[in-house]
């Protein structure tokens, strides 16, 4: 896939010393930077478009975070959790799913941005460990950003990899829908990282995964990433369901199983295809060719929409029966469902958020 190229760069004034600085201006040497006091208000102030969401993802903004970097995952109202920890280093992503959250969730504040001040970021991070030593804590950065789509840009990711190497009770998540892994292929991770991706057929990805790497990429990057000593991730999420994805599905699982060791993969996880009403809207006006909408959805508890939950079930049960055929070992969680809907797939549901964080991190 290609790598993404800002139109600008604009630079919060101070945030020219850090690491992340100097890799933008190596990796972008052609491309305008701005330094300004505040780039938010001066990404704010300049011409509006039609379409903020996607004139948010043509600059990038440079500036300091100025809250917590590190936070639990808000999970949602009613559903299983995971018991996963979110380190914000970037907020909204260059890449375009059509089903994106983030296009309703940042519709207020779509700018590119990554944060300079990393330093802040290990340091928070690594008090909390240290008073928390027996606690064994997932952390991931994928939550309002993909984790390495701006990576060959940023070398973010290859900045933390040897921090979280070194941390007893911690594993780092670096979930992508990119290819851009080159750098950490010479990282040593020591089994405290796991690169995952977000998994879909390639009739999904062509039709709702706008500017993110083919699956043949994925796979290569994730053949890549385990040769190099990482455990895996998969995530089918969002799940579609449409005529043939059955087919389709199984054929993506065929093809992860047979090129990739399942021995060394971390977790995998499902959760079908999930909107709000308020994101339909976003949906249907930037995206009016997609048919990922024309499935019917219901409303749950938590206020997101998602298949009839008898559908959702079956599709449940049928992945995880080509999973296990391939992969007997491997652990498979659902991310945000109920504990009715996990107790029909898998016949049982954890007891608490702790139970299967600790099993996940338990399997590594
Ligand atoms: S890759 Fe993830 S964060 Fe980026 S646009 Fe797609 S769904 Fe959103």
């Amino acid at each position: 896939m290609q790598t993404y190229r800002p139109d600008r760069v604009v630079v919060e004034s101070g945030s020219e010393d850090s690491v992340i600085f100097d890799n933008l201006r190596s990796a972008l040497p052609d491309v305008p930077f701005v330094t300004v006091p505040d780039p938010q208000r001066y990404w704010t102030e300049r011409d509006g478009a039609a379409d903020p969401i996607s004139r948010g993802k043509r600059d990038l903004l440079l500036m300091r975070h100025k809250g917590r970097f590190l936070k639990a995952c808000p999970g949602s109202d009613g559903q299983v959790c995971c018991n996963y920890f979110i380190i914000n280093f970037a907020s909204n992503c260059p890449m375009d799913c059509s089903y994106c959250y983030l296009q309703d969730y940042l519709a207020e504040n779509p700018a590119l941005k990554v944060f300079s001040n990393v330093d802040d970021l290990l340091a928070e991070t690594r008090d909390l460990l240290a008073k928390h030593r027996g606690f064994l804590f997932r952390i991931g950065t994928g939550e309002i950003t993909d984790s390495l789509a701006l990576e060959p840009l940023i070398g973010f990711a290859a900045a933390t990899v040897p921090f979280f190497a070194e941390q007893p009770n911690a594993l780092l998540e670096l979930k992508t829908k990119s290819d851009h892994v080159d750098g950490l292929l010479g990282l040593d991770p020591k089994d405290r990282v796991v690169v995952s991706w977000s998994m879909n057929p390639q009739a999904v990805i062509d039709a709702d995964e706008g500017l993110t790497a083919s699956l043949e990429e994925r796979l290569d990057a994730a053949w890549r990433c385990q040769q190099a000593g990482y455990k895996l991730g998969f995530h089918f999420d969002p799940m579609v369901e449409y005529p043939g994805w059955e087919e389709d599905y199984r054929d993506l699982l065929h093809r992860i199983f047979t090129r990739l060791d399942h021995r060394r993969m971390a977790w995998t996880s499902m959760g079908v295809l999930r909107t709000t009403p308020s994101l339909k809207r976003v949906m249907r006006r930037r995206f009016p060719a997609t048919r990922i909408l024309s499935g019917e959805q219901v409303p749950c508890l938590d206020g997101k929409m998602r298949y009839f939950q008898p559908l959702r079930v079956a599709m449940y049960r049928k992945m995880r029966h080509w999973i296990r055929d391939a992969a007997p070992l491997v652990p498979i969680y659902l991310c945000m469902e109920t504990r009715e809907v996990w107790d029909r797939v898998f016949g049982y549901f954890p007891s608490c958020g702790k139970e299967l964080g600790n099993e996940l991190v338990g399997t590594v």
